[in-house]
């Protein structure tokens, strides 16, 4: 899968894509995302991409040209249009299952914007969804795109050792995980719940079901109902 990053901020994508395991699967050639400077596609002798927006109020607005030429120069690249995806407050809420939809995509590009956000004309030529990660505004995309990268990333073959390493988490498997221990087997006075030292696994098991089906109930009644009419 190849991932284009367009942002006026390439410096800060870079800094979080180069690391853990989004970093990794990069180096091992997992996955490719790269971030484009959409600054360098503007004909501004000024180097500016936005401008007052029309009809007056507060802000800056991105404009279509360099955004539109930045684009252009992907589709070149990868010799096809990618599936182009705006970064936006507007856009559908993201979900686990959109995450995994788009895992199995070849070629995304994900547009970053400022300010007041993106003139709505280029947004109507290039963009086929836009998506938001949650109802509250950001002051750009780059944190969004972020994290559409890592949610879609680590669903991508090779980029966790398995797939039960992202089946049999919170969400994806209808319900939210158990709690997890480790190491001490006592620490201030709390003790590992003792099944889990048992080396039981059907009731191993069971105990992570039931601790899973209880904390979905109380936290998110929604999954919940869901599951239970799913299953
Ligand atoms: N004026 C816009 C509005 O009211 O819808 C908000 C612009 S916001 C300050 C600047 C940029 O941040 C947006 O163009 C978008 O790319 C990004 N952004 C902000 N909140 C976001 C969210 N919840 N999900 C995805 N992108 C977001």
């Amino acid at each position: 899968m190849r991932i284009e990053i367009a942002t006026l901020f390439p410096e800060m994508c870079e800094a979080v894509l180069s690391e853990s395991i989004v970093g990794r699967a990069r180096k091992a050639g997992k996955i490719t995302v790269h971030c484009r400077q959409i600054r360098e596609y503007t004909h501004d002798k000024h180097r500016r991409v936005d401008d007052t927006p029309y009809g007056g109020g507060m802000g800056m607005v991105m404009q279509c040209q360099p955004i539109y030429d930045c684009f252009k120069a992907v589709c070149d690249e990868f010799g096809a249009k990618p599936h182009t995806i705006y970064m936006s407050p507007k856009g559908k809420i993201l979900t686990q299952q959109r995450a995994e939809e788009l895992s199995h995509m070849e070629d995304i590009l994900m547009i970053c914007g400022h300010y007041e956000g993106v003139d709505q004309r280029v947004l109507d030529k290039i963009v086929d969804e836009e998506i938001s990660v949650g109802d509250y505004v950001l002051t750009g995309g780059e944190l969004p795109a972020l994290v559409l990268v890592d949610a879609v990333a680590r669903m991508c073959d090779g980029v966790l050792p398995d797939e039960s390493c992202f089946m049999d988490e919170s969400i994806y498997s209808g319900l939210l995980e158990y709690p997890q221990y480790t190491r001490p087997e006592i620490w201030e006075n709390e003790p590992v719940p003792e099944v889990l030292l048992s080396g039981h696994h059907k009731n191993i098991a069971q105990w992570r079901l039931e601790k899973s089906l209880k904390l979905t109930e109380l936290r998110r009644p929604d999954l919940y109902e869901k599951y239970n009419q799913n299953k």
